[in-house]
């Protein structure tokens, strides 16, 4: 790439003079010599060089620092340092400001040449990734450590109505407003990495991903799935409708269930039978109610909240489901201490969500087993733990039970159930803005956590 365009940054006459004679113009190089750095800015608005030589010798500022800066605003300009001597100083700024190479005295023609080439080489093939990157239709941002933009693609630049302009540099809070993506961001620094959705001003929402990189900050990527969530509605809207006209001729098939042996006599056999479709269309209505109560729940229907004594939610789902325990012969440990603040929620789903997690304690708990519901409170958070001593699940089974329809390969013979419960657990708690989880190993029982938020009384 002998025609490449060099901007050569120094004080140094005889330097200038040594690389611009001897070694550059003679291997083909163009050069610009620039004499120094606020010069440099002025030369980049009018041209832009396929690479910079940058003399850092007699640098007064925190040469590590302008180098980073320069990175940031200029990121696909290669930087080589040149420096009087090599020493752990010139490693320390020429790595901490992101620069390719360095060169030192004495200053082989050969060797500067042949590193230009291996930076040249290697600035075209991060090119090709930037054009893929820049030109792909899913959203990318990077950010720095420090909170700065320093890539923006330009699907990110249309979802965020980011204009043409050149933002990178500038702090991420201040170029992109949206509080979904701010959200997703907080706290920035953390090193974990997040999903999650974000709804833009035009109604479209995109999937989004953060990665944290060491050292670099984080990569957002975003993908428009709007199209997904319609259909997800389409379908949503259609299960409830489906639901909803199964509720009733269901209703009349066990109120005539239950009629027909009042109206004659029926032999053993027939009471067999009605007893089968009697359990049958039990089943199929309590599949018919969870689908009902998710699609209500999702669609935030339950919007009404009140201060809500999550201790008194557990008393009164144990009401239904005392027999059950003596009936496997199970044992109950409760213990929720009597300060224990309240949550601001709806008292139905609060106690469906408390019904759920305890009645599958039961059902998954051996006869004679024992499971232990504790409630803790800390300053924010009122703290659920249900525990069961039942056959555990599975690492790969976890990720999934509180999915729809989800049920785990532990089941025992005689566990009925919809797949629905955790799925209306976890429904019920993100609406209270809590959280849910479970911890669990295999043969050694399992325990749900909900935690929620203790109610404002500012
Ligand atoms: P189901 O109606 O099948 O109980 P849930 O949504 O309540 O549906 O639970 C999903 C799956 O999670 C269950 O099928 C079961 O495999 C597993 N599961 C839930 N609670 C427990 C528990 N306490 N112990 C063991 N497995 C459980």
């Amino acid at each position: 790439m002998t025609d490449a365009h060099i901007f050569l940054l120094t004080t140094d006459d005889e330097i200038g003079e040594k690389f611009s004679r001897e070694i550059l113009n003679p291997a083909g190089f163009r050069i610009s010599r620039i004499s120094d750095v606020l010069n440099l800015e002025v030369a980049l608005q009018g041209d832009s060089p396929d690479l910079i030589i940058w003399d850092g010798r007699e640098s007064s500022e925190d040469l590590p620092q302008l180098l980073g800066n320069f990175n940031v605003h200029h990121p696909n300009i290669p930087v080589i340092l040149l420096w009087g001597e090599p020493s752990f100083e010139m490693a320390r700024s020429a790595l901490r400001g992101g620069c390719m190479d360095y060169i030192y005295p004495p200053f082989v023609e050969t060797d500067v040449i042949n590193i230009i080439n291996n930076c040249l080489q290697r600035s075209r093939h991060l090119d090709q990734s930037q054009i893929i990157l820049s030109r792909m239709n899913e959203g990318v941002l990077v950010i720095s450590t420090e909170g700065r933009l320093i890539f923006c693609n330009q699907a990110a630049r249309q979802f965020f109505e980011l204009g043409t302009a050149n933002l990178l540099g500038k702090p991420f809070k201040d170029v992109i407003q949206n509080p979904d993506f701010l959200e997703l961001l907080e706290p920035y620094n953390q090193t974990e990495n997040t999903h999650g959705e974000i709804n833009l001003a035009d109604g479209r929402v995109l999937n989004s991903q953060v990665s944290h990189i060491p050292e670099i900050g984080c990569v957002v990527t975003a993908q428009e799935i709007t199209h997904l969530k319609e259909l997800d509605r389409i379908k949503t809207d259609f299960v409830n409708a489906v639901s909803h006209d199964l509720r009733s001729p269901l209703t009349a098939i066990l109120g005539y269930v239950e009629l027909l042996e009042r109206v004659g006599e029926v032999n053993p056999q027939q009471k067999e039978f009605i007893q089968r479709v009697r359990i049958s269309v039990q089943s199929i209505t309590a599949l018919i109610n969870d689908l009902l109560d998710l699609g209500r729940i999702e669609a935030g229907f339950d919007s009404h909240k009140e201060v809500t004594p999550l201790g008194a939610m557990v008393r009164y789902s144990l009401e239904g489901l005392s027999n059950t325990i003596s009936a496997r012969s199970q044992t109950l440990e409760l213990n929720i201490p009597s300060d224990t603040p309240s949550v601001l929620g709806n008292p139905v789903r609060l106690r469906q969500m408390c019904f759920n997690l305890i009645s599958n304690a039961i059902k998954y708990a051996p006869i004679g087993g024992t499971i232990r519901i504790q409630v803790n409170s800390s300053e924010d958070h009122v703290i659920m733990q249900v525990t069961d001593n039942g056959p555990g699940i599975s690492p790969q089974d976890q990720p999934h039970i509180f999915d729809r329809f989800y049920r785990a390969s532990n089941q025992p013979a005689d566990a009925s159930g919809t797949g629905l419960g955790l799925a209306i657990v976890k429904s019920i708690v993100e609406d209270h803005q809590g959280r849910v989880w479970v911890e669990s190993s295999i043969g050694h029982g399992s325990t749900f956590t909900v935690v929620l938020p203790v109610v404002d009384r500012s």
